[in-house]
C-alpha cells in the first residue's frame, strides 16, 4: 500500500499563507545566522521499496522520500540568508532500503553537513560495522521500525549496537518508545548499562503538552550529563522553557523534523478522546471522519514548524535580554556543534 502524495503536499506546503511569510521575516531577525539542525529525514524516492498499513496510516509517512536538494531549497525558504548546517538520517519505517539511503547520505552529503547512520535491529553486524565509518557522526534507530512496534528501548537499540556506539563515542538519537513519563524507567536502566553513551532525546520526550508529572521526570535525568535533547516538533512553549531551566541552556538542541515541519496540523484536545491532531487538508493518514467533523477547527492552521519555532522563541523570551543571545546561539548552534562534532 503505497503511493506519492509528495507534490501535492509539497506544492500545498509551499503555497506559503501571509502568516507564514510574516513568521518567516520574523525569525529571520530573531534568528542567529549560524544555524545546526540536528533531526532531518532524508532518502530518495527510489530507497521506498514499500509502505506498510500501520505506517501508511501515520503522519510521518507523509514525505516518505524528501532529497538532498529539496533540503536545501526547503532550507533556503525557512532560514533566509542564514547558514544551516544539518545533521540528517534516513526515513525510520520498514519499507526504506536503509542499505541504500544510508549510503546515499554519507556519499553525497556536504563535507560540512553530518550523517546519522539508520541503523537496522536485524542486522548487528552491518550496524556495528558501520558505526566506524569516519562520516557517521550519530546512530539513528526507531521504535516503531520493529514489529510488533516497540515498548522498550533494548527492543530496537540492541544492547551491542549501544555498546559499540558508547565505545566509539557515537550519539544516539533517541525517539522514545512512550512519552518520557512512561519510558523513564526503561531509560535509566541504558543509562544504567551504558553510562558513557551520549543520548538525544528527540522532541523533548514526546510529550507534546506540560503535564505535572514531567518536571520531576526531568529532574531525575539532569544527573546524567550525557543526556541532551532535541526540540523537533515540539509545540508547547512551557515544556521547552522547563527543559532549559532544569537542564540548562547547554544541553537543548534545535532540531526541526524536516520535513515533517511542513505539515499543516495542530493539536487539539477533545473533551472525551484526549489528545490529536486536526489538520486542514485532507492528507492519506487523516481520518475523512474527524476531518469532516473537525478541520473547521483547523482553517488558519500553520506548517508545524512555526509551532515549535513559536514555542523555543517564547520560551526564550522568558530570559533576560543578554542571557536571550547567549541562549539562542546555545540552542541554535553550539549545543549541536559538540554534541555531534560539527
Ligand atoms: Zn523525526
Amino acid at each position: 500500500m503505497f503511493h506519492n502524495n509528495k507534490k501535492v503536499y509539497l506544492d500545498y506546503s509551499l503555497c506559503l499563507k501571509a502568516e507564514e511569510i510574516d513568521l518567516i521575516k520574523s525569525f529571520t531577525e530573531w534568528l542567529p545566522d549560524k544555524i545546526i539542525d540536528c533531526h532531518v529525514h532524508c532518502n530518495l524516492p527510489e530507497h521506498v521499496i514499500s509502505m506498510e498499513e500501520k505506517i501508511y496510516k501515520h503522519m510521518g509517512s507523509t514525505f516518505s522520500s524528501f532529497s538532498l536538494e529539496e533540503s536545501q531549497f526547503l532550507k533556503n525558504i525557512f532560514f533566509p540568508g542564514k547558514t544551516v548546517r544539518s545533521l540528517r538520517f534516513a526515513q525510520v519505517f520498514r519499507g526504506i532500503n536503509h542499505y541504500k539511503a544510508n549510503q546515499y547520505l554519507l556519499e553525497s552529503s556536504k563535507q560540512e553537513d553530518r550523517v546519522a547512520l539508520f541503523g537496522l535491529p536485524e542486522d548487528e553486524e552491518y550496524t556495528i560495522s558501520m558505526l566506524s565509518n569516519p562520516r557517521v557522526s550519530a546512530l539513528k534507530m526507531y521504535y516503531s521500525y520493529v514489529e510488533p512496534t516497540a515498548t522498550k528501548i533494548y527492543e530496537f537499540f540492541k544492547p551491542k549496537i549501544l555498546e559499540e556506539a558508547q565505545t566509539l563515542g557515537i550519539p544516539i538519537i533517541l525517539h522514545l518508545p512512550k512519552i518520557i513519563t512512561e519510558s523513564k524507567g526503561d531509560l535509566k536502566q541504558v543509562l544504567k548499562d551504558f553510562p558513557n553513551l551520549k543520548i538525544s532525546i528527540a522532541h523533548l520526550g514526546s510529550l507534546k503538552v506540560l503535564i505535572p508529572q514531567l518536571k520531576s521526570v526531568f529532574k531525575e535525568f539532569t544527573t546524567y550529563e550525557n543526556i541532551f535533547l532535541d526540540t523537533a516538533l515540539n509545540p508547547s512553549p512551557e515544556i521547552v522553557k522547563l527543559a532549559l531551566d532544569i537542564f540548562g541552556e547547554d544541553r537543548i538542541m534545535f532540531g526541526s523534523d524536516e520535513p515533517l515541519y511542513l505539515i499543516r496540523s495542530q493539536v487539539f484536545i477533545h473533551p472525551k478522546k484526549g489528545q490529536w491532531l486536526i489538520t486542514e487538508y485532507l492528507y492519506h493518514w487523516v481520518d475523512e471522519e474527524n476531518h469532516r467533523l473537525y478541520s473547521h477547527l483547523a482553517s488558519g492552521v500553520i506548517h508545524s514548524h512555526w509551532l515549535s519555532m513559536n514555542a523555543i522563541r517564547s520560551a526564550i523570551n522568558t530570559f533576560t535580554a543578554p542571557e536571550r543571545e547567549r541562549i539562542k546561539e546555545k540552542v541554535f548552534y553550539k549545543n549541536a556543534k559538540t554534541f555531534f562534532k560539527f
